[in-house]
């Protein structure tokens, strides 16, 4: 089969490991850097082209796109859709997920447990918008950050104020949420491929840090889900659209919170921390996609 992964970066750990696997199970692969397809639109005709050369034939397109390129890149895979390319993440789920307000009112549509969460516009709303919410501690977000930047926790009510207030300031989208306490600064990354989650960490925030993302020093060990845990996590991506996606949970007294769902998810804390072949899963499922009959172009 012919396939191609859509990423800036051939050098990254996920894109080697995607073009690794599916070298290994015979597959024709390339890297194509979103930036560098271009394209052409007419009444029933799509056509792109990488570096002078048409691109044609490809059976599915594995998108790794990154958050500062998401217009262009969905716009890109949007464009292999309508040439009947399959990708296991449409274009439309791609951009859902990457709102994350967006992404919390259809989970909570579908009744997925999430941390109370608030948001308002005006300044003068400010302090009946975070009543809504209950006593501090509060977590702020920016509502496009990723990877743990642009989230705060504010302790007290002056704080959670002032952090919305300098925000507002700068004319940033973000979000207000009730601080889970008993996570105690853990979270669950549960990597959902298809109708299963192939693999699951625990991400623990260092020492005077409430954040236990990877990037911010966070450490992680295999985990075994329960069953809520993984019924929440399939449920959290079918609700998004996504057959591949990270689903980070904390585990509450009212039982596992979605916190995010991530539509490209990184492969090397997953790989490293529980030992398992994620870039293989994912290469078989997307191949499955394509065999699948009377599959409809990869939107959903
Ligand atoms: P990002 O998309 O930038 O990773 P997250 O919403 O996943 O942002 O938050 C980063 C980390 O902060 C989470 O992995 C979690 O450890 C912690 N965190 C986020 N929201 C809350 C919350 N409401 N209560 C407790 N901890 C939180």
């Amino acid at each position: 089969m012919k396939l191609a992964i859509l990423s800036r970066n051939a050098k990254l750990y996920s894109t080697q490991r995607l073009v690794e696997a599916a070298r290994e199970r015979r597959h024709t692969v390339r890297v194509l850097d979103p930036l560098r397809c271009y394209l052409s639109i007419a009444p029933g005709k799509f056509h792109m082209r990488y570096k002078g050369k048409e691109l044609s034939g490809i059976h599915a397109v594995i998108p790794r796109i990154g958050a500062s390129v998401s217009f262009y890149g969905t716009a890109v895979l949007r464009q292999f859709e309508l040439m009947g390319s399959y990708s296991p993440n449409p274009s439309d789920a791609i951009l859902r997920s990457r709102d994350k307000l967006r992404c919390h009112q259809m989970l909570a549509g579908e009744g997925l447990g999430l941390p109370l969460t608030v948001f308002g516009d005006n300044p003068d709303d400010t302090t009946d918008l975070l009543g809504m919410l209950g006593k501090p501690p509060h977590v702020i977000k920016l509502n496009e950050g990723t990877q743990g930047a642009g989230v705060i926790l504010a302790e007290t009510a002056s704080a959670s104020r002032s952090v919305t207030e300098a925000f507002r300031g700068l004319y940033a989208n973000f979000l207000v949420q009730e601080f889970v306490s008993e996570a105690k600064g853990a979270d669950l990354r549960c990597f959902v491929v298809g109708d299963q989650v192939v693999a699951a960490m625990r991400r623990q925030a260092g020492e005077g840090e409430f954040r236990s993302n990877l990037h911010r020093g966070g450490t992680a060990t295999a985990v075994a889900l329960d069953e809520a845990e993984t019924a929440t996590a399939l449920r959290a991506a079918r609700v998004m659209g996504l057959g591949v996606a990270g689903v980070d949970l904390l585990k509450s007294k009212k039982g596992p919170l979605v916190l995010e769902v991530n539509s490209s998810p990184g492969l090397e804390g997953i790989e490293g921390a529980t030992g398992v072949d994620v870039a293989g899963a994912i290469i078989d499922y997307t191949v499955a996609g394509v065999r699948r009959p009377a599959r409809a172009p990869s939107r959903r």
